[in-house]
């Protein structure tokens, strides 16, 4: 049998090597929404606003205060692997923004149709630069930058065909400001959907964030633990077992201020739980995890919501006691209740 001829090889387009890239780290309206607040905290953002339009589809834009982008760099934003915030090897060990890649603006904009506007302490006044057609322009707006993502995945049907409705869309754009919220009490968020708030959470204490975004009931029915150890520190709130969920809608897990998703850390929360929850009932949980960023790997994926730690069984044995510790404390003051 005769093999076939090799085809050749040649090297992809740059756009289309964004939008294979897009591929990765945009799903959805709220990975944009995501991606976006990410930068305005990273900017050293004290007020973010987003405003939405049909679920984010139509239009998502990001207004935020922070230190914006020099005029003459604006072009460089949208650049594919260009960012201000790692410059070698040795900053990506210990990088502590939440951006470094220099790939969200450029994929976001290689499938959508995407503008900046910014404005730094320095300038006179704001810079808007359109992506598609490279046109800069004066704009008017204070300190900061503004980001306007409109008509997502206009030019990949195959990707639209994928989105679910516009409530859908919407609810998923307000979970992920909702995780930015609980982890930066420190920064107001305001969402808008199609011109009508929708949430607004002013800066706050901790406690009074976590009220705000998850309400009165998680935080009567949770209990508080902290727990230094080492390189790291573990703070947050354990759900008592009696106000466990059929699902798991309330299970938040941030390290160093990055929400993630890790099975370790579900596995050891899950295990704390184990005399006390049975079945398929979901504890409700936020647990913030600080540790030396040396520690803890965060390039693993493009979406960084997956890590990996240099330590994992330290880490198991250290989630594990908090929770252990905040469920004994909540039972014995139970039977002191009873007791008294
Ligand atoms: P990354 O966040 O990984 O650096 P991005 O593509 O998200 O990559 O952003 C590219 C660069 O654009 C950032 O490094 C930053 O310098 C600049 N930038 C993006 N958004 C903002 C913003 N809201 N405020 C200030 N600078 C921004
Ligand atoms: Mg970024």
């Amino acid at each position: 049998q005769q093999s076939p001829a090799p085809r050749p090889i040649h090297e992809l387009p740059d756009e289309l090597i964004s939008q294979i890239a897009a591929g990765e780290v945009v799903e959805r309206p709220a990975s944009v929404v995501r991606e976006l607040v990410d930068n305005a905290l990273d900017a050293g953002a004290t007020h973010i606003q987003v405003k939405l339009m049909g679920g984010g589809v139509r239009s998502i834009v990001v207004e935020d205060d922070g230190c914006g982008i020099p005029v003459a760099q604006l072009p460089l934003a949208l650049k594919r692997h260009a960012t201000s915030k790692i410059a070698n090897l040795h900053d990506l060990e210990s990088v502590a923004t939440m951006g470094f890649r220099g790939e969200a603006l450029a994929a976001i904009a290689s499938v959508s149709d995407m503008a900046l506007a910014s404005r730094t302490a320095a300038d006179a006044h704001a810079h808007r630069l359109d992506a598609r057609s490279g046109e800069l322009q004066p704009a008017a707006r204070a300190r900061g930058t503004s980001v306007e993502v409109r008509e997502l995945f206009f030019s990949t049907p195959a990707r639209r065909k994928f989105l679910k409705t516009d409530a859908t869309e919407l609810a998923h754009c307000v979970e992920a400001v909702r995780r930015h919220a609980l982890a930066r009490p420190d920064v107001g968020f305001a969402i808008w959907h199609e011109g009508k708030l929708v949430d607004q959470w002013r800066a706050a204490s901790v406690e009074q964030r976590i009220r705000d975004v998850l309400g009165d009931d998680f935080v009567s029915d949770s209990r508080e633990f902290e727990l230094s150890i080492g390189p790291m520190a573990l703070t947050g709130r354990a759900g008592l077992p009696e106000a466990a969920r059929s699902r798991a809608d309330q299970q938040y897990v941030w390290v160093n201020g990055r929400y993630v998703r890790d099975k370790l850390i579900s596995h050891a929360i899950r295990s704390a739980y184990e005399d006390v929850l049975h079945g398929h009932r979901q504890p409700s949980y936020v647990l913030f995890i600080e540790i030396a960023p040396e520690l803890v790997d965060v390039n693993v994926h493009p979406t960084k919501i997956e890590v990996r730690f240099r330590d994992g069984r330290a880490l198991h044995q250290s989630v594990r006691r908090a929770f252990v510790d905040a469920l004994a404390k909540s039972q014995s003051a139970t039977a002191a209740d009873a007791a008294s």
